[in-house]
């Protein structure tokens, strides 16, 4: 048997060996946007105040009407990252301390955080297994005489179930806020992710599909979402009486405002979205061919009706079928040179601040606020689904991007062959 054989967890030589290259999307435009921004000296348009500067500046104002265009609804807020959008989502629906928001355990802890920095109470319900996006029967059973919203993620890039939760949200009286900061451009029934929910949040940080180093974005149909995003982006206690607002409930404001550097930046690289992620999609679908024809191993699921944005590529490992643990799986994957976790983050609920329910101060608000806090469920085993899939099946690999090729799909999927041929091997190191 030849070294190139053996796996290189076990010392053979690895699939890939060139170092793993940059994603690095930055052009010559966006370097001109920025450029001319700085020539100017007005780095940033905001004041905190009521007039014509109370909505930032002209690059702002640029970024936010191509968002709008894209994504086909009214309004767009853009902001200094995801998770103050995240914020700004949850503040605009105008929570009572202790209500509840049922939200996915399966994503970045920001998602989560927005609830409870809105006085809101994160209720996690169970995601499916195949796109992992929140799953509409744990959500309905989720819901209280206290549940005043629905926290959804289009996770890893692929929408959830959009157009069901919505119908649950409007059944019962809910909000419905979607957390896209993983999939912009992605398709659910003919509509943009992001955009079916009251408010949709976008991000825009270093490590997303398109970047301005950090940033985000509040879409939505609806005028009052929008001002109250925009009052709490930009000091809104001393900006109401300039704009004759008189409904002054949740306009206490902070400072999530975007600089016109990163407006100028994330303008340029939206009018790049398709020539962004077209590539993404074809190394993802040559990738998906090829995993599809392995026993035990599960390719990212497109639903109908949907595309996958592929932020990242995950596909699933059967580990009673490929005969490896999911985690030396991974360890052996990334020995062949492509980097691989073992899972995406812990489920939210198990996290110290839920586990403990120590949130501000020490007397346990905002849960504390919530009648029913002793019925809360953190416990480890509330979300099965999520700690499965999390535990034992996920893999994350991020491969999908320029300048990956066609041919680098192939040997992924090599490595993953070479892998499991040697899992009688890779076994003892399961044991060691
Ligand atoms: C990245 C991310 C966020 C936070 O984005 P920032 O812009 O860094 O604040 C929130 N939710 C999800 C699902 C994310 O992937």
């Amino acid at each position: 048997m030849s070294s190139a054989d053996i796996p290189a967890l076990l010392g053979g030589t690895p699939v890939r060996s060139a170092p793993e290259p940059v994603y690095n999307m930055i052009g010559d435009g966006e370097i001109a946007a920025a450029t001319e921004v700085m020539k100017s000296g007005v780095l940033s348009g905001f004041i905190g105040r009521g007039g014509p500067n109370f909505l930032g500046g002209d690059r702002v104002k640029a970024l936010e009407a191509r968002l709008a265009s894209f994504f086909g609804c009214s309004h767009a807020v853009s902001v200094n990252s995801a998770t103050s959008a995240l914020h700004a989502a949850v503040y605009a629906m105008l929570l009572e301390p202790g209500d509840e928001v049922i939200v996915s355990p399966y994503t970045m802890s920001a998602t989560a955080s927005s609830i409870l920095f809105c006085g809101g109470v994160p209720v996690f319900a169970d995601i499916e297994p195949d796109t992992f996006g929140l799953d509409p029967a744990a959500v309905e059973a989720a819901i209280t005489p206290r549940t005043r919203g629905i926290m959804a993620v289009n996770i890893f890039g692929h929408p959830c179930r959009l157009e069901e939760l919505r119908a649950i949200a409007d059944r019962h009286g809910l909000f419905l806020a979607e957390d896209s900061a993983q999939a912009p451009g992605a398709m659910y029934k003919g509509r943009k992710a992001g955009t079916i929910g009251d408010a949709g949040v976008l991000s825009f940080n270093r490590h997303k599909t398109l970047q301005c180093g950090e940033g985000g974005a509040l879409l939505t149909n609806r005028q009052d979402v929008a001002m109250r995003a925009a009052l709490l982006r930009n000091h809104g206690e001393v900006c109401v009486d300039d704009l004759g607002i008189t409904d002054i409930v949740n306009t206490a404001g902070l400072n999530f405002r975007m600089t016109e550097i990163e407006a100028a930046i994330a303008d340029v690289q939206f009018s790049r979205i398709e020539e962004l992620t077209e590539p993404r999609v074809k190394l993802a679908r040559r990738l998906s061919v090829n995993l599809a024809t392995i026993p035990g191993v599960t390719p990212p699921k497109v639903a109908d009706d949907c595309t996958h944005a592929y932020y990242v590529y995950c596909p699933k490992v059967d580990e009673a079928v490929t005969g490896v643990s999911r985690d030396i799986f991974a360890k052996a994957l990334t020995a062949e040179g492509f980097p691989t976790r073992a899972g995406y983050l812990r489920p939210i609920y198990l996290e110290p601040l839920y586990q403990r329910q120590i949130c501000f101060g020490k007397s346990g608000f905002p849960f504390s606020a919530n009648p029913r806090n002793a019925l809360l469920d953190y416990r480890k085993g509330s979300c099965p689904v999520t700690e499965r899939v999390q535990d034992h099946e996920l893999l994350m690999l991020n491969c999908v991007y320029q300048p990956y090729s066609l041919e680098d799909m192939d040997k992924v999927a090599e490595a993953f062959r070479k892998i499991i041929a040697h899992a009688d091997r890779l076994i003892a190191l399961q044991a060691a």
